[in-house]
């Protein structure tokens, strides 16, 4: 039948394409429900990938013209007093991010999923043992991969994510930085208060942005302008740029929720919590488990293996030392730590375990560290934080 299903999925970004593409390949019938009607559009990620999803996944099989390899964190004091980190063999990949939502949607079709543009889910209701989804059809499993407020949670009564942080970033199509090799980013108790800015260079411009720690009862608006002007000449930002559109969108970063899967609804990516609490880098996890997720139904649609809901709970990555670092950062009140510090071992391996993991990078010399201060990089543009 038509409206009849193996699997739903609610979603049609990363998590949601990984999900349905690991069910499709293994001769699910898939639906897919992403409500955008043009997949690139109204952006919320800087999509910035890891080596890890561009060699483990298929994010690496991306065309050459959306993705751009940057090997190099130039990371900023407040005071903009910068170190180099690089680690032999680690990169990032910069995209043209709404290139690649319409190359996962191009992948969807292409493996026989049936994938639904322009729909958005609204409710779904247990029949027997599958759920009927309004005006869809049903399915076996429903998956919600909707995002950091998803409905799907709401209405099948799964956890809901507990702490946010908020992210803006401006995009500047066609410019070019001074040092476009480098992933720029930048420490900020002033602009960006529980987590850092950035600035990168994607394959067709820049992007920057900033992100702070979200708190509804005293809701902030970020001053990414302030913030552009106080450090964009540092990190090599054309003068009197336009922004060209803007992205923005909260950022989970509690953890995994609480259910995450119950009687045949699963969630996965951002509505599942499952965001790295320190980069709030969510691409790859996402990617990863939502994969596993489509695995498991295939192999239990096959009367194969444990079910979907006990391997996506303990699939779940937990974060503990993230979180824990999180925890620590958000409560460290003062920049100055940072401007001291910054070239010292303990805050070199600090950024060393977020940006690249446990392997070893390559610092700047303390001399080198030194002649990288804001006076050697043509001063601060703003007053001081
Ligand atoms: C400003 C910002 C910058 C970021 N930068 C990075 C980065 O550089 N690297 C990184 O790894 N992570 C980054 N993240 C985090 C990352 O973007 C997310 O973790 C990742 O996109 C999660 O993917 P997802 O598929 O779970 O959810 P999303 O990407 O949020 O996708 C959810 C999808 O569901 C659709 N949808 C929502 N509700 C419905 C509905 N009711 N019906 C149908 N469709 C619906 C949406 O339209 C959307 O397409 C960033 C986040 C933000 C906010």
């Amino acid at each position: 039948m038509p409206n009849e299903f193996d699997l739903i999925v609610v979603g049609a970004s990363f998590a949601g394409a990984a999900c349905a593409l690991a069910a499709a390949q293994s001769g699910l019938r898939v639906c897919v429900l992403e409500r955008k009607r043009d997949p690139g559009d109204k952006l919320r990620t800087t999509g910035i990938i890891v080596k890890e999803a561009a060699e483990r996944t298929l994010l690496g099989q991306l065309p050459a013209s959306l993705v751009r390899r940057v090997e190099q964190v130039r990371l900023y004091a407040p005071s903009l007093k910068q170190i180099a980190l690089a680690a032999p063999g680690c990169y990032f990949l910069t995209t043209d991010t709404p290139g690649v939502m319409r190359w996962l949607a191009d992948q969807l079709r292409l493996h026989g999923v049936d994938l639904r543009l322009g729909t958005a889910f609204r409710d779904a209701r247990r029949e027997g043992d599958a759920w009927r989804v309004d005006g869809i059809g049903r399915a076996r499993w429903l998956v919600g991969a909707d995002g950091a407020r998803s409905r799907v949670a709401q209405r099948c009564g799964l956890g809901h994510v507990r702490g946010f942080l908020y992210g803006i970033e401006y995009e500047f199509p066609h410019a070019r930085l001074a040092h476009p090799d480098a992933l720029h980013c930048f420490i900020s108790k002033r602009y960006a208060p529980g987590y850092i800015g950035w600035i990168a260079q994607n394959p067709g411009g820049v992007q920057a942005g900033l992100a702070l720690r979200h708190d509804p009862a005293h809701a902030r608006v970020p001053d990414i302008d302030g913030f552009l002007l106080r450090v964009g000449r540092a990190g090599g930002l054309p003068l009197r740029l336009t922004p060209g559109p803007t992205r923005a969108g909260l950022i989970p970063c509690s953890g995994p929720v609480d259910p995450i899967a119950r009687d045949g609804a699963i969630l996965v990516g951002d509505a599942a919590g499952i965001v790295s609490p320190v980069t709030a880098g969510g691409i790859h996890a996402a990617w990863e488990h939502a994969w596993t997720v489509g695995r498991a139904i295939a192999a239990h649609q096959r009367h194969e293996g444990p079910s979907p809901e006990r391997i996506a709970a303990e699939a779940a990555p937990r974060f503990r030392t993230k979180r824990a670092l999180r925890w620590a950062y958000d409560r460290l009140p003062f920049d100055w730590p940072f401007d001291l510090l910054l070239c010292s071992p303990p805050l070199r391996w600090a950024a060393e375990q977020v940006y690249f993991g446990a392997r070893r990078c390559e610092p700047l010399t303390p001399s080198e560290c030194a002649t990288r201060s804001p006076r050697a990089t043509g001063g601060t543009i703003a007053g001081g934080d």
